[in-house]
């Protein structure tokens, strides 16, 4: 959304409109250390640029574009969405566009980094115990069920409502597309709600039936076992990867193609952030971690010379505690090079 402006003295300036109008069109980072190692074209779609820093601004601005073209909120108006925490950074930035109250429900198991962030931005945070999705009281529940309860409100609702994955079908698949000048050939990318890959592999899918659509899922998540057997059967190990995996099929994700699935446990998601870090020069979260391991799996699959995609889908600095702490990693028996 970039605008052709006249200043006073009627300059042309390249500008892009605000917060809103800055979410999206994100460059595609050739990342040199795995590219070169496996003479592929391993390519970063740098989500961590978008204004709130997160891959999780396209589902936001599109969940609260919807709920207003449908006419469920609109002026003074509340969104409340439980959630790990960068769909909450998404929505309290747009809410502080459009006027809106945000209230955000997190589980307690998240970064300290993140609830301070989200607070800081303007948000109202209610941290609820972990429980799983199930119970009654699991955050995403509880988030509902308060929506309900206010006039002029909304349920952001992240995991069902696919106002988020068309926002990767009408802007990040057909950036992936152009950017590599329809060379693609695999996209790669971890899920929580599923929107990212649910709505790039529907566009890409489109344009051609020969890209490879792969789900790289972290430990403890249900993903891999779904795609290779279609049993919802969680795989072992604890994640230090935030704001990814599933033990359930979200409306996001439904009758979406995927070929593939590929399962990266925390020592191999650990060794690629740093190495990101120590050779790119990029500076990343741990789903991002998640994300180039399975990329560079796929790499060595099909072979040199293949052009492949992966997200890079938020930056590190929220992590400092946790994947950047190495007392916290020498906890869980991890090490950081
Ligand atoms: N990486 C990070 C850091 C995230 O916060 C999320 C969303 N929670 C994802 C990846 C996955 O994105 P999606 O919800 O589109 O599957």
């Amino acid at each position: 959304m970039g605008l052709l402006r006249k200043n006073a003295d009627g300059v042309r300036m390249d500008t892009k409109d605000g917060f809103i109008g800055s979410v999206g069109n994100t460059p595609l980072i050739r990342l040199a250390s795995v590219s070169d190692e496996t003479g592929c074209e391993i390519l970063g779609k740098a989500e961590f640029l978008n204004p709130g820093g997160s891959v999780k601004d396209r589902a936001a601005l599109f969940i609260i574009v919807d709920a207003e073209q449908k006419g469920l909120i609109g002026p003074g108006g509340t969104v409340v969405e439980g959630t790990a925490g960068n769909t909450g950074i998404g929505l309290v930035h747009i809410c502080n566009v459009r006027g809106y109250d945000c209230i955000i429900y997190m589980p307690d198991n998240q970064s300290q980094e993140k609830v301070d962030l989200i607070r800081a931005l303007g948000a109202e945070v209610r941290v609820v115990p972990t429980v799983p999705y199930r119970d009654e009281m699991n955050y995403q529940k509880q988030a509902g069920r308060f929506a309900a309860t206010l006039d002029n409100a909304i349920w952001a609702n992240q995991f069902d409502n696919v106002a988020n994955r068309r926002a990767h079908y009408e802007t990040t698949g057909p950036e992936v597309w152009h950017q590599t000048g329809g060379s693609v050939d695999a996209f790669v990318a971890s899920t929580g709600t599923g929107g990212t890959l649910a709505g790039v592999s529907r566009y890409l899918k489109e344009q051609s039936k020969d890209v490879r659509i792969i789900l790289a899922d972290p430990a403890g998540s249900a993903l891999y076992n779904y795609v290779k057997t279609g049993e919802l059967e969680t795989t072992e190990g604890p994640s230090v990867g935030e704001g990814i995996g599933s033990t359930r099929l979200t409306d996001n994700l439904a009758d979406t193609e995927i070929d593939d699935a590929i399962s990266i446990a925390d020592p191999e998601c650990v060794a690629m952030v740093y190495r990101l870090l120590y050779e790119d020069g990029l500076f990343m979260g741990g789903s991002t971690g998640v994300n180039v391991a399975a990329a560079m799996r796929v790499a060595r699959e099909m072979g040199p010379g293949h052009t492949i995609v992966t997200v890079l889908a938020d930056g590190g600095a929220k992590y400092m505690s946790r994947l950047f702490n190495r007392a916290w990693l020498a906890a869980r028996g991890l090490t950081a090079p």
